[in-house]
């Protein structure tokens, strides 16, 4: 039997992955397994191709993880705008207060700050500590799945969702939504 890639070489071999025969030199060691050269480079092409495929999955998690963040700061910014001006448009139609206008002014933007701020915090917070808790009752309904055609099923998800909203609300404030913060910034930079 002549090796499959020479024509005037004896083969030693039969590659166990196409059943062509093959000489001692072309035959490669694959690990478990001695293999011909056309089967070896299809593995290395399979191996890049599946690292390659790693790294892009990598990619994606990381982009979006950076895409969240980004949007988590934007509404956090419009939020504090937002309540920022509304404190501000009750200030200017207010009727006028005998104080020194120093006072006055000191004492709403100081006001207007905390409250903006708190106001911008909230908003944050439950753009990441809600997601989780919506995911959660998701999950809760697909488990649930056929049941869900039976109307008092329905009355018993309804109150899944109210218990599990007003948990995320509180969860987020007190920590979840820092929480899920951090665990994206860790995703950001690759740290998965
Ligand atoms: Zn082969
Ligand atoms: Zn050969």
């Amino acid at each position: 039997m002549r090796c499959f890639y020479h024509a005037n070489r004896d083969a030693s071999g039969i590659c166990p992955q196409c059943g062509r025969a093959a000489c001692r030199a072309c035959l490669r060691d694959a690990g478990s397994i001695v293999i011909c050269p056309n089967c070896a480079d299809l593995r290395i092409k399979a191996t890049e191709a599946a690292s390659r495929q790693h790294l892009n999955d990598r990619q994606a998690i990381i982009n979006r993880a950076k895409r969240q963040i980004s949007v988590s700061h934007v509404v956090f910014i419009a939020a504090f705008a937002l309540s920022a001006s509304g404190i501000a448009g009750i200030f200017l139609r207010g009727t006028p207060v005998h104080a020194p206008l120093s006072a006055h002014i000191s004492g709403i933007a100081f006001n207007g700050l905390t409250g903006s701020l708190s106001v911008a915090y909230s908003v944050w917070s439950m753009y990441w500590g809600i997601p989780p808790f919506w995911r959660f009752l998701m999950r809760a309904r697909a488990r649930m799945g056929i049941m869900l055609v039976n109307p008092f099923m329905w009355i018993g998800f309804f109150f899944l969702v109210m218990v599990s909203m007003i948990a995320g609300v509180y969860a987020s404030l007190f920590g979840s939504g820092i929480f899920q913060y951090i665990k994206r910034w860790k995703l950001a930079v690759g740290r998965f």
